[in-house]
């Protein structure tokens, strides 16, 4: 880094970091007396539509929800079936939250499309690629990073 770094732009990166975490605006008001809109402004600096983008993994689903944070994931339990519930808010920035059926070291069968996990959440890879209807993204989850084909 050089040039100089403002008190703002620390706390902004700080709360920025606190959001991607998956704390909620009231916790980190709570926590470090700075107003809510002031949290919500450090939203904007999360990263968006960047490619790879790290998808950052939430054990909270209601957190995962509440953040908007592009990229991020959520895993169901895959409990003895191995098949789990992959939520993912889109890489692109557009907002959508999406659930695709994901299998451990498998790809389930089933009616409806499903992907092949390798059953990390926190570095996840599927296979094959996801391509988003609504906003037209499409690309690849490896080790954790969404990459824009
Ligand atoms: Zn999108």
């Amino acid at each position: 880094m050089t040039g100089t770094v403002s008190r703002d732009d620390v706390w902004r990166h700080v709360v920025a970091e606190l959001l991607a975490k998956g704390f909620t605006v009231t916790e980190i008001s709570d926590a470090i007396g700075i107003h809510s809109e002031a949290i919500e402004a450090a939203r904007q600096d999360l990263p968006t539509g960047a490619s790879p983008l790290r998808a950052l993994p939430y054990v909270d689903r209601a957190a995962h929800r509440a953040s908007g944070q592009p990229g991020a994931v959520w895993f169901s339990d895959p409990g003895s079936s191995r098949v789990s519930a992959l939520w993912f808010v889109c890489p692109c920035g557009c907002g959508a939250v999406s659930r695709i059926t994901v299998g451990m070291e498998h790809k389930p069968h089933m009616a409806g499309p499903s992907w092949r996990w390798n059953g990390s959440t926190n570095e996840p890879t599927l296979h094959p690629s996801v391509h988003q209807r609504d906003c037209g993204w499409h690309g690849w989850l490896r080790d954790g990073y969404w990459e824009r084909c």
